[in-house]
């Protein structure tokens, strides 16, 4: 393999760096990741994820981790619930009595929460693979290797960089200059703890599973997560310095209920209790997208991952899946007896990799303009039904 000897730093711990590790591991490769967090116990926030058959699932199995997402997986939190704004549903997926599908085949999509996804694959890696508190701020180029500087001082040397830190990369700029643009569309995200009784009437509706809410060219997507959280985010056309502009305090609970209640005026008074609940943390994350053509000159020390490499809104619910693809591909090219140099290898990992990402967000922005479309509904039921 083209890596033999080498020393490999994967920057982040995401989906994305912690499958490649194992991959890579598994292959008997020198790997550390470097992850931003202060350590393993920090509560992972975020909505659940469904895995694909052709992506997320392919590269677990091939990782050896598909008996262990079995026992974390959570059966029936696919489940979705459509509705119109005054919480009408028009079409419940747990009234449906379809065909039971399973593992291997290609429309089953079961749901993980983030946080068991990421100790699954923790769990999985050799011990002090992860190091924590790793917060990386630049590379230096010292003697044909390359000097990892993180912001708590610490500095360490590696012979082949992967950036799978995310939506805001400190490692993409080292490859290219390409920036991601604006979709035009601004989420608000928000989890409420101990939902069953913080907000008792949502968490029914949502009824251990999803529910996707939509009007007036807006979008609210609510799911439950096994702890007993709902995670939520509403999806609103905006300017991109919305966040900066609008003038709400996102520290400030009251301050967002406001907003909410203003900008959903028309909505029925139960999605209200999303936005009542005290304690309740909210995020404004613009959405961004890589552009769909971008390319860049391969480097035979540095590649990229995930949302690093082809960052896309959420509304095709692709992100992780494509990321722990990438990893799949990229510890293939890595580890095979292909390519005789890992500039070769990097390069063809990264040909695919743009190709697949670039149609997957094609697809991901139609989505994304379909959902906050007056036809947003009709287009929902039409992709559930058919
Ligand atoms: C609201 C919302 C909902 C979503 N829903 C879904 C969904 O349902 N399905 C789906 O597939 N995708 C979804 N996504 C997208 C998905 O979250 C991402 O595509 C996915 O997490 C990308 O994985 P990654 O490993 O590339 O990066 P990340 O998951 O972003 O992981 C990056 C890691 O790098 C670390 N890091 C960052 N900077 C540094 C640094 N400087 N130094 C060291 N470490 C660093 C971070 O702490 C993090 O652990 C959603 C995104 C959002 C915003």
């Amino acid at each position: 393999m083209v890596i033999k000897n080498k020393k490999i730093a994967i920057i982040g711990g995401g989906p994305g760096g912690l499958t490649l590790a194992r991959l890579l591991q598994q292959k008997g490769a020198d790997v550390t990741v470097h992850e931003r967090d202060a350590g393993r116990f920090v509560r992972v926030q975020g909505a659940t994820l469904d895995l694909h058959d052709d992506s997320g699932l392919k590269a677990l199995n091939e990782a050896g981790l598909i008996e262990e997402f079995k026992k974390y997986y959570r059966p029936g939190a696919d489940k979705t619930r459509i509705t119109d704004k005054y919480r009408n549903i028009l079409y419940d997926q747990h009234e449906e009595h379809e065909e039971a599908v399973g593992f291997g085949h290609e429309h089953f999509r079961p749901e993980i929460d983030r946080g068991p996804l990421r100790d699954l694959l923790l769990d999985s890696l050799q011990p002090e693979t992860v190091v924590w508190d790793s917060h990386i701020t630049s590379l230096e180029k010292e003697e044909g290797k390359w000097q990892l500087v993180f912001q708590n001082g610490r500095k360490e040397t590696a012979d082949l960089v992967i950036g799978a830190d995310g939506a805001n990369s400190k490692i993409r700029p080292y490859l290219t200059p390409i920036k991601p643009f604006y979709s035009g569309i601004t989420v608000v995200e928000g989890s409420i703890y101990n939902a069953a009784e913080k907000a008792p009437s949502i968490y029914e509706l949502v009824k251990e599973g999803k529910v996707f809410a939509f009007g007036d060219q807006k979008s609210l997507i609510v799911s439950a997560k096994g702890d007993g959280s709902l995670s939520f985010y509403t999806g609103c056309r905006a300017e991109e310095s919305w966040m900066h502009d609008s003038g709400i305090d996102f520290k400030d609970n009251k301050s967002v209920a406001a907003w909410f209640r203003t900008e959903f005026s028309d909505w029925d008074e139960i999605w209200q209790e999303l936005f009542a609940t005290e304690g309740t943390s909210f995020a404004p994350r613009p959405q961004y997208c890589m552009p769909l053509d971008q390319t860049w000159e391969a480097c035979a020390d540095m590649t990229l991952l995930g949302d690093a490499a082809h960052l896309m809104p959420p509304y095709a619910g692709e992100g992780v899946n494509m990321a722990m693809l990438d990893a799949l591909e990229l510890s293939n090219c890595l580890t095979g007896t292909d390519f005789p140099d890992i500039k070769e290898a990097i390069a063809y990992y990264e040909n695919q990799m743009r190709a697949r990402a670039s149609e997957t967000a094609k697809m991901t922005l139609e989505q994304t303009e379909a959902l906050h479309s007056e036809n947003a509904i009709s287009h929902m039921l039409e992709l559930f039904t058919e």
